[in-house]
């Protein structure tokens, strides 16, 4: 990580006036579903359309997502809508489809990242890639865990990355679904002030009502941008239905935030 100064380059050459909006849903459900909320967010602040199409569910026989099908459905949003596109890749099966179907950025998910054999095949299946690559933290709050897995990626010549804080598993019981831990995100800042970091509201709190307060929270530390989950119907969403906001929700959040500028 000797050219840190490089790793902005992706998020500095989008040339935003406002921090970087990922959205779309937690899953997506089917191709309709997927393109009417793409077209929703297409002439928002949205940048990176994103959909789940590989599901980690915590128990099986839950909804696991449709799947490599998917990733056509991500071809048309690019081409309808102008978005980028971004889903999560759990092995380099999906990484190979994910590149062959030219999805813009990919994310390693919070179970994956604490797994350093899984981070390291990931790694190798995007070996030199100049796609965006997000990190999310590990569930468990290991610091050394997220800068493991930055390392690898780092070290597989992977120049465009970033990473995702998502909160944190905890015995206690809080009112957070995961726990920011923010002074984990400031820590990893601290070690790579250069590394873009993208805040993800929705699976900190896991309550829509919550999203407006933490991503405040984040743009206050100086967080680059925010994944926020995104459905026109939320309530009836296949999976994350308690923590998904609707298009003008989306729109109204971010109008809302204080963005800090530079001169602050
Ligand atoms: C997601 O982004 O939908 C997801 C499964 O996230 P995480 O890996 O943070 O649980
Ligand atoms: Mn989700």
């Amino acid at each position: 990580m000797e050219n840190k100064k490089e790793l902005r380059t992706w998020l500095d050459d989008l040339a935003l006036n406002h921090p970087l909006v990922i959205a779309g849903p937690c899953s997506a459900e089917t191709e309709e579903q997927v393109l009417k909320i793409a077209h929703e967010l297409k002439d928002t602040d949205v940048s990176y359309f994103r959909a789940g199409i590989w599901k980690p569910r915590t128990r099986p026989g839950m909804f696991e997502g449709v799947g490599a099908l998917g990733l056509k459905w991500l071809q048309r949003v690019k081409a309808e809508t102008g978005m980028k596109t971004a889903t999560e890749v759990a092995n380099a099966a999906h990484v190979k489809l994910a590149l062959e179907h030219d999805v813009d950025l990919l994310w390693i998910g919070a179970r994956s990242t604490v797994s350093p054999f899984i981070v390291q095949e990931i790694a190798d299946a995007l070996e030199g890639t100049d796609k965006i690559v997000l990190v999310k933290n590990p569930v468990n709050p290991d610091l050394a865990l997220w800068l493991g897995a930055i390392e690898r990626l780092a070290t597989a010549n992977i120049k465009n990355l970033g990473v995702i804080h998502r909160g944190f598993s905890t015995y206690e019981k809080t009112k957070y679904r995961n726990t920011p831990e923010w002074q984990l995100a400031i820590e990893l800042q601290s070690k790579f002030p250069d590394l873009p970091i993208i805040n993800d509201p929705s699976h900190i709190t896991g309550k829509r009502d919550m999203i407006f307060d933490v991503s405040q929270t984040a743009l206050d530390l100086n967080f680059d941008g925010l994944m926020i989950e995104t459905h026109y119907d939320p309530e009836n969403a296949w999976s994350d239905a308690a923590q998904q906001v609707t298009p003008s929700t989306l729109v109204q959040i971010m109008k809302d935030l204080k963005i800090r500028k530079e001169t602050d």
